[in-house]
């Protein structure tokens, strides 16, 4: 019988999670949701050192929002739980104890002044096989001086035995064969002085317990795993190892390097879900939710950041996802993150919305700025502007005046388009306008239309008067869409009071 896929998203809440932690969670719930298994939340907070509050919420609302919701896990339910590794911390010590009585981890007593000095001594010091005998340790002590330190109460580690001259082999799901030389690597801290399992120890331990079957993490992890692996076998559960995938690092958007929290601040981009806000300026940041992405949009980006389906199709919802998604189409080079991509799927989700769901955001943005207005009047101005709209905020930025006075006309553009001279003439359209009946888009164009044929004028003098009148500016939807929403009031007032502010603008000597 094949095992029952449990697979864990296990962040520390060290801060904001940055964009990547959202990438392994989407591959963890896909992975989970393909085979009908589980995806668990984990927060991996031993380190009391890191621990930042408000980051273990940060996380669960950024799963919310993203739609990736675990099935187990802190508030989630689950039975497997605690799901926070600070309220296990009991049961580490046991299996710490276990290494220690088979012989696979000794106490280390040195102090962090004799690390110190070790390193001093040579700067590419190493806790290993090769350095542990010089050391002050359960190894090199006599038992007797051991169990009195232990007994006064003395601060120690309990270290890893990594054994010499052996090769522990890995067979990564998206690598393929990893192979670590054990002569590499350090005796790693189990347990810590404050009786806190370190990470490799809690790590391991909870995956067991919790019955993961496969781990699927960033690429940061993959030298860790030939600890993990050393841990599985001498805890005795090789038979239930995991299996492993590391995922490729997200780069640069100019491909150079791994993506940082800082490249964010210094490209004005968003690489958070949501938006942080820290002590300080420098450890603030924006998120993609702020900056007016769809979660489902940055959901399909995301998984192209790594991933791809082995078609030339690009949209794919969660669900879709779901279906599609397989580990053989991870890739093992870094994926780099290229936020026009971003642009592009957000673009693609709002054209593709229902008008209505796009309601509630619009309404938001009026709210912000203190204007209101009907579901109805909302909803037709969604769609007539979505498709001209990026990110969220352009909603309002490019389409205010639908909802107040203009605030600012290209005056560039006026002198440009309008002709004083033709005043009265414009004059004489509004006035069909204002009796036009009923007042709709098809009867505002026949209006037109019978004004142009009747002074002989053309649509390109006309059409942009009337845009900037209405509008402002040269950019915004058809012009006769734009006049049936505003309503015959608006565009009769607006283009009554356009025509001498035009002139205006026109006797005004340029700057
Ligand atoms: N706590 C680790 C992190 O912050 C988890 C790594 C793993 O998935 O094993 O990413």
């Amino acid at each position: 019988m094949s095992k029952k896929v449990r697979v864990r998203f296990a962040p520390s809440p060290t801060g904001a999670l940055h964009i990547g932690g959202i990438r392994t969670a989407l591959y963890n719930y896909l992975y989970a949701k393909k085979s009908g298994g589980t995806f668990i939340l984990r927060i991996e907070d031993t380190d009391q050192n890191r621990y930042v509050p408000g980051a273990e919420e940060y996380i669960v609302e950024a799963l919310k929002w993203t739609g990736l919701i675990p099935e187990e896990g802190p508030g989630f339910g689950g039975d497997k739980g605690p799901y926070r590794q600070s309220e296990r911390k009991d049961l580490y010590g046991e299996y710490a104890m276990k290494l220690l009585d088979e012989g696979h981890a000794y106490y280390a007593f040195d102090t962090a002044d004799d690390l110190t000095a070790a390193r001093e001594k040579d700067p590419n010091f190493k806790y290993d096989s090769k350095k542990r005998g010089e050391m002050k340790n359960s190894l090199t002590m006599p038992a007797l001086e051991v169990a009195k330190k232990l007994n006064a109460g003395e601060a120690y580690v309990i270290r890893l035995k990594v054994p010499e001259n052996e090769t522990v082999v890995i067979q990564d799901k998206i690598r393929g064969e990893v192979k670590f030389d054990t002569n590499e690597l350090d005796d790693k801290v189990m347990l810590k002085s404050d009786g806190m399992p370190t990470y490799h120890l809690a790590n391991v331990v909870d995956d067991r317990l919790m019955e993961i079957s496969d781990v699927i993490r960033g690429e940061e992890w993959l030298p860790s795993t030939a600890h993990h692996v050393l841990l599985y076998r001498f805890l005795g559960w090789e038979n239930e190892m995991p299996s492993f995938s590391h995922l490729p690092l997200i780069l640069k958007p100019d491909g150079n390097g791994k993506l940082s929290k800082r490249d964010g601040t210094r490209l004005g981009i968003p690489v958070f879900p949501l938006s942080w806000k820290g002590e300080t300026p420098e450890d603030s940041f924006t998120g993609f939710r702020e900056e007016g992405f769809l979660p489902d949009a940055l959901v399909n980006f995301m998984a192209f950041m790594g991933w791809n389906p082995g078609t030339e199709e690009e949209m794919f919802s969660l669900e879709a996802l779901c279906d599609a998604f397989s580990l053989d189409h991870v890739s093992k080079s870094g994926a780099r993150f290229d936020i026009d991509k971003a642009k592009w799927y957000n673009q693609q989700y709002i054209i593709h919305k229902d008008n209505k769901e796009l309601i509630g955001y619009v309404k938001d943005q009026l709210a912000a700025n203190g204007v209101s207005a009907s579901d109805e009047y909302i909803h037709e101005f969604v769609g007539l502007m979505k498709e001209r709209v990026v990110v969220l905020p352009e909603f309002w930025e490019k389409g205010d005046y639908f909802f107040r006075d203009i605030q600012e006309y290209d005056d560039k553009m006026i002198r440009k388009k309008w002709k004083p001279e033709s005043e009265d003439k414009f004059r004489e359209l509004v006035a069909a306008l204002k009796n036009a009946n009923p007042f709709n888009s098809e009867v505002a164009h026949l209006v037109v239309n019978g004004f142009m044929e009747k002074t002989g004028s053309k649509a390109g003098e006309v059409m942009p008067v009337l845009r900037l009148t209405l509008s402002g500016t040269m950019q915004g939807p058809d012009v006769f869409r734009m006049m049936e929403l505003l309503g015959k009031d608006k565009v009769v007032e607006r283009l009554e009071n356009g025509f001498g502010l035009f002139n205006e603008v026109c006797n005004r000597p340029v700057e």
